[in-house]
Formats: structure tokens, C-alpha cells, sequence
């Protein structure tokens, strides 16, 4: 299929638009003055029309039908504006052509709740925002109304964040075995552990020195920490002690009072142990994540888990014996081999469990994972069933969503969504993904942002691999550390 442009260059967001209705195909470009005048397309022409106007004609040809329609804008229209203007006039198109309604609209973000929260401020009236998320970006009702609530949960835990406060993310870029779904960052531990993690954990608390001179520094309070990876539990208790003896030794020297949330991501029941449990206790983390992500075994084997649901199960008393009360855990909607009834009975599963926080995550169908061949995927309509279930039956048990992310390419162009327990929504997630906060990341994979100064948000990436991070560590530190002062 093809994206056509002429008159302008903004194909970012008609490419971001398509892919709502083809998720999973590759987009040829062209230029030309016309359109092509066969094969399918989607289009977008502004012509100049005079006395300070263009003229915005867009085409959408698919399966042998063409719908064409047009607007007549001020030439000052550019940039988001006109993409809106695009988007407004191609999505109708889209719709009418393939018989979809994406659920989301022609929102292509990966943050709506945010956009609903901006829209509120400048509307002046969340009610104007919920409007405008119906009548202009074609979100439907039981979206918009789910962005809605995860606003108004999400206000006392923004409200009470301290002034000078930022998130402290540690990252373990390490896992036992890779997950055959994942396309995240992780390193195979039995293929890495011996030549790369003791040098990596020396560099990352050298980093973590150095951060907490910056905070000190720039009198920043530390919020929340949340050590997460890969997954850090894969360290050896010993590894995992002295981990979270250097993070106790920055609080300490940082001068940061009593945290607001302390998470540790212990995702893979087969890296729990009781002795890393007690350890976690020790140091004052007071939420962790225990992640089945199924509940069915065949699911799990065909994911590359090397856990069944009942590790799962039993890892979770452990850590509640261990006292843990705010205990979280991942479940994924469109793992192949699932089914509707599979995901159900993982829901109930989870729920009969009663952890404090339940996050449902779509299957995001990434370029790094192999995981789709020869496989049973659910169908894009049994992935929008199993995530309606997840909202109802964890809404019935007493959890409120309280975060919203959507990724690219994800499953049924549906969301992740924590669910949690009033008073167990975690604040490191909300803060993070509502961009209102800064974070200091460390280690390799961390993203660091800076909230506030002249452009608003500045991210900054270290590097994504470990071996980089260890090659190039002086350089990367001098870097951040100069670009931090700065910003800071
Ligand atoms: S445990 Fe998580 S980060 Fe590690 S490989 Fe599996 S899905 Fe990826």
C-alpha cells in the first residue's frame, strides 16, 4: 500500500494513522504531483488556493473502492495542526472502506490519558475533553470514559507528589532465559552472567554514586525507586543484597526521607527465592511484582516461560509470607495457544489470589520477537474479548485502572492497563507515564527524563546494550553528567 504526499511532508502520522487499520504491513512513499492512479492508497494533497488558503484533498483507495473528500484550510496550517487536519479527513475513509472502528479513534499516541488531561486544561472542562475525544477523534464511549476514571484516580497521587521529586530507576538488563515474546532488552544470564554481570553491577554503582552527587547536588528528593530490567531477581541473593545496600547508601546520602513507593521487578517466579524475599524486606521495598502473565501452562510453555502457573501461585504466598502486601502481577491478553475461556480462567485466577495490583498488557507484536511462527495467535476480535473481560471482572473485584500506555504494532490496537486496589496504585507508574516527573535512569537500558527547562520533556538514552554500556562507560558518563548539569 502506498502513502502519498504532496504539498507537504507529514507521513509520520498518516503511516502512525494506517497502521490502525494494517498493523502488521510495510508502507511504500511517493511523491509524485498526483496520486497513483491504481493499486491501493491513502493520500494527501495540499494545493495553494489563494489569498492565504490551501486546499487539503485526501484520497483512501482500498480493496477496489476510493473515497475522496476535501477541506479548505488557512495556509498557516503546519505541522500537528495539518496532521490533524489529515488524520480528520483519511480516518472516515478508513472506517468506511474496511468496516473497522479502532477503539481508540484516530488517537495514535501512546498516552491518552495524558492527552485527555491536556485537552481538560486547555477546554477548561474534563466534560469538554471527553466530548472531544468522542466527537473529534472518534474514541469510543467506553474508552474515553476509561480515560476519564484513570484521570480522576490518578489526581490525589499526582497531587501528592513532593515539589523537588523524581523517580530513581535502576535498571538489571538481565533475565534466566529469554521469553520468546519479548523484544525487551534482556540479556540471557546463563549466556552473559559469567562475562558481563559482575562488571556491569561495579559500573552501575559507580553510576549510581555519581547520580546521587547530582541529586544531592540539585536538592531533589528521590519520590520512588523502582529497580526494574529484565528482571532484577535474576541476581544472586549476595548480588541483589549488595544492589540494594548501594541504593540504601544513596537515600542516605541523598538525605531522602521515607519513599513514597520502593518496587522491585521480581517478574519471573523461577528467579524467587525466600532468602531474596527477606533480603527485598530488609531494605524497605515495599512493592514488588510477581508476574504469571498465563495461568495456562500450555500458554506459558509455547511463551518460553520455564514456570507453570502453579510456581506462579506458590512464589506469590512466598512473598507474602515474606510480608509483601502490595504485590503486583502481569497477565498478557493474545499470547498465541490462548484462547477467550483461557484468558478468563487466567482473570479469575489472578483475581481468587487477591494481589493488590493486576496489570493487563496486550500482546505487542514487535519486530525483535520470533514468537508468531507456526503459533495459534488469537484473532484481533478474541484479544478485544479477553481485554473487555479483564475490565469488567477486575472492576467487579473491587481494582480501578489507574495507568493507561498503548504501544506500537500491539495486539487488537488495544492498551495495557494497570488495574489496582484503592491505595496500591503505584506511583512510580503514574508519575512516569504522565511525564510528570523527572527520572534518573541508571544502568544500561535506563531512560533518563528531565521534566521542565525550555523544551518541556528532555529525554535521555544511555545505551541500550550492556556490553556498550561497559565499553563506552567514562565517555556515556561524562556525557550525561555535563548534559544533566544542564538541565537539572
Ligand atoms: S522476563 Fe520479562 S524482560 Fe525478561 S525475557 Fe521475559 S518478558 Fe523479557
Amino acid at each position: 500500500m502506498v502513502i502519498h504526499t504532496s504539498g507537504h511532508t507529514r507521513t509520520y502520522e498518516m503511516e502512525a494513522l494506517l497502521k490502525l487499520f494494517r498493523p502488521a504491513e510495510k508502507f511504500a512513499f511517493s511523491a509524485e504531483d498526483s496520486p497513483p492512479a491504481d493499486g491501493e492508497l491513502i493520500s494527501a494533497v495540499l494545493l495553494p488556493e489563494g489569498t492565504g488558503m490551501n486546499r487539503l484533498i485526501c484520497r483512501t483507495a482500498l480493496g477496489g473502492q476510493m473515497r475522496e473528500s476535501e477541506a479548505v484550510l488557512p495556509e498557516t496550517v503546519q505541522g500537528n495542526d495539518l496532521d490533524r487536519e489529515i488524520s480528520g479527513l483519511l480516518y472516515p475513509q478508513l472506517c468506511a472502506l474496511t468496516g473497522m472502528e479502532p477503539a481508540w479513534g484516530m488517537l495514535t499516541g501512546i498516552r491518552p490519558v495524558n492527552l485527555m488531561r491536556k485537552f481538560a486544561e486547555r477546554r477548561g472542562s474534563l466534560k469538554q475533553a471527553m466530548a472531544d475525544f468522542r466527537e473529534i477523534w472518534h474514541v469510543s464511549g467506553g474508552k474515553t470514559l476509561l480515560a476519564a476514571g484513570i484521570l480522576s484516580v490518578q489526581k490525589p497521587i499526582l497531587d501528592a507528589a513532593p515539589p523537588n521529586g523524581i523517580g530513581l530507576y535502576v535498571s538489571i538488563p538481565f533475565c534466566p532465559t529469554r521469553c520468546r515474546y519479548c523484544s525487551f532488552v534482556s540479556n540471557s544470564v546463563s549466556q552473559m552472567k559469567q562475562r558481563l554481570l559482575p562488571e556491569y553491577l561495579t559500573r552501575l554503582h559507580t553510576e549510581m554514586q555519581m547520580t546521587a552527587e547530582l541529586i544531592c547536588r540539585h536538592h531533589l528528593q528521590i519520590d520512588t525507586v523502582y529497580v526494574g530490567g529484565g528482571t532484577p531477581t535474576v541476581l544472586s541473593a549476595e548480588e541483589l543484597e549488595n544492589l540494594l545496600l548501594r541504593i540504601a547508601e544513596l537515600l542516605r546520602q541523598c538525605g531522602s526521607p521515607a519513599l513514597r513507593e520502593y518496587t522491585v521487578e521480581a517478574g519471573r517466579p523461577d528467579t524467587i527465592t525466600e532468602e531474596k524475599l527477606l533480603c527485598m524486606r530488609r531494605f524497605g521495598v515495599n512493592r514488588i511484582s510477581v508476574n504469571p502473565q498465563s495461568f495456562q501452562d500450555a500458554v506459558l510453555e509455547a511463551a518460553g516461560r520455564p514456570h507453570t502457573a502453579q510456581d506462579a501461585v506458590e512464589k506469590y504466598g512466598l512473598a507474602q509470607k515474606a510480608g509483601f502486601e502490595n504485590i503486583n502481577m502481569d497477565l498478557i491478553a493474545g499470547l498465541p495457544c490462548d484462547t477467550a475461556a483461557g484468558f478468563r480462567e487466567s482473570i479469575e485466577r489472578a483475581v481468587s489470589l487477591h494481589p493488590a495490583s493486576i496489570t493487563v498488557h496486550c500482546l505487542a507484536l514487535k519486530k525483535a520477537a520470533d514468537f508468531y511462527q507456526n503459533l495459534p495467535m488469537p484473532d484481533a476480535e478474541t484479544v478485544s474479548e479477553m481485554v473487555a473481560y479483564a475490565e469488567d471482572a477486575l472492576t467487579a473485584a473491587g481494582y480501578r485502572p489507574y495507568y493507561l500506555y498503548r504501544q506500537k504494532n500491539m495486539a487488537a490496537n488495544l492498551e495495557n492497563v494497570g488495574y489496582a486496589l484503592p491505595g496500591f496504585e503505584s506511583a512510580y507508574n503514574i508519575m512516569m507515564m504522565d511525564d510528570s516527573q523527572t527520572i534518573l535512569g541508571v544502568g544500561a537500558g535506563a531512560a533518563t527524563k528531565v521534566i521542565g527547562g525550555q523544551r518541556g520533556i528532555e529525554r535521555l538514552t544511555e545505551c541500550k546494550y550492556p556490553n556498550d554500556y561497559l565499553e563506552r562507560f567514562d565517555e556515556l558518563m561524562t556525557q550525561k553528567t555535563a548534559r544533566l548539569e544542564e538541565l537539572l
